[in-house]
């Protein structure tokens, strides 16, 4: 099978070059045509001489996402659903200067991408899980979202050909660190100066906490940020709505978080949603706060999305402020997040839900 040219490091392509007998400043075009001019086909790479193009098509397949659906909600948040080549559905979201959240504030415009079809983690309150794993996501499949997003901003702004992502939350559908290896790939492309020429201090992974693989992560000669979606401060809370637990459970984790701390020295993220009745319980504080100091992290409170067809209901705004409250006065530095985008289904997972939802239904009528 061939393989995709926006799976390609430049080094790997200077080799094949230098295979074919072509020489190495032909490389340095083909990257101009893929990662500046973002173009979507062979024929449009006019300065590479047609002997070259032929070469190339013959060796490598140029997939491009095809956007399905786009939902934007008033605060300009926008939800891009694409079609991958075997049919499947994936969601990326644009969130243009999103207040320091990740990082410092500033002119940002992030991008949350996927790195999965559907999750085979199973969390009991996200869309992304409900319907289980189709697979993972092609190397150039995680590239091309970045890609795919850029084109859709140019074409709104008229041909315009400017960069626009500067931050990354690989925070989409799926368990990036259950794709591990394509992970690291799409993401020295889109680090590199030649690729998507993103700072890797702009990047965040987000796990459910797959401890072995955070250890993994911690290895790589990449500062990425780290943030783990906890959910919960103690192992009974976080045992009940993440089956990840059971397999790495608290201790686990927070010892992997501890080595990650160890070797890149970065400030780490708990991300923390709120759940009415499940884990928004003054219980919860403490534990989470020791946790949060041990790691020298700081927790990021998330009100739950309702998603459709899951019983689990966002606490009211006063309890919200309260469990903020109680960790603040431990010391703890805390964000809550007053939501953005909760009109567009924020949470990644749910317009690929609908949308298959309603396509199945859609098919049923037909039938
Ligand atoms: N699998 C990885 C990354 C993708 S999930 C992980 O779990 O970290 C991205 C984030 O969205 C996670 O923190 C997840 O817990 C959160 N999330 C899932 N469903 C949500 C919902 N309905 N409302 C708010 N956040 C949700
Ligand atoms: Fe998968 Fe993350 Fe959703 Fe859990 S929260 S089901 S790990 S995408």
């Amino acid at each position: 099978m061939k393989c995709d040219i926006k799976s390609q490091t430049i080094e790997e392509l200077e080799k094949q070059f230098q295979e074919w007998e072509c020489p190495a400043y032909r490389v340095t075009q083909l990257f101009e045509w893929l990662y500046k001019r973002k173009v979507t086909s062979w024929e449009e790479m006019t300065n590479l001489p047609k002997n070259i193009r032929e070469k190339l098509e013959h060796a490598f397949t140029l997939e491009v996402l095809q956007l399905v659906r786009k939902q934007g909600s008033r605060d300009t948040t926008q939800k891009f659903l694409w079609k991958l080549g075997d049919g499947s559905l994936i969601e990326s979201v644009l969130i243009p200067a999103n207040p320091a959240l990740y990082g410092e504030a500033s002119d940002r415009h992030t991008l949350c991408v996927s790195t999965q079809v559907g999750c085979a983690y199973g969390c009991k309150f996200c869309a992304s899980g409900l319907e289980g794993w189709k697979r993972n996501l092609g190397v150039h499949e995680i590239v091309e979202q970045v890609l795919a997003t850029e084109r859709w901003n140019s074409k709104e702004k008229g041909g315009e050909q400017e960069r626009l992502i500067n931050n990354l939350v690989i925070m989409g559908m799926g368990e990036p660190l259950a794709n591990y290896q394509n992970l690291i790939k799409a993401l020295t492309i889109l680090n590199a100066p030649w690729g998507g020429g993103i700072g890797a201090r702009k990047i965040t992974v987000s796990t459910s906490g797959l401890a072995p693989q955070i250890r993994k992560l911690a290895e790589e000669p990449f500062q990425f940020r780290l943030a783990i979606s906890l959910h919960g401060a103690t192992d009974e809370v976080r045992n009940k709505i993440m089956p990840v637990n059971r397999k790495f459970n608290l201790n686990e984790l927070s010892n992997a978080c501890e080595y990650y701390l160890s070797k890149k020295g970065k400030m780490i993220t708990l991300e923390y949603i709120l759940i009415k009745g499940v884990n928004d319980g003054m219980d919860q504080v403490k534990p989470l706060g020791e946790l949060a100091k041990k790691l020298n992290a700081k927790v990021n409170l998330i009100p739950y999305n309702n998603v459709e067809g899951l019983p689990w209901e966002r606490p009211a705004e006063e309890a919200q402020e309260k469990f903020l409250n109680a960790l603040e006065s431990r010391g703890v530095i805390a964000t809550l997040r007053r939501e953005k985008g909760h009109d567009i289904d924020a949470a990644c997972g749910q317009l690929r839900l609908k949308t298959e939802r309603e396509l199945a239904q859609a098919t049923e009528t037909a039938a």
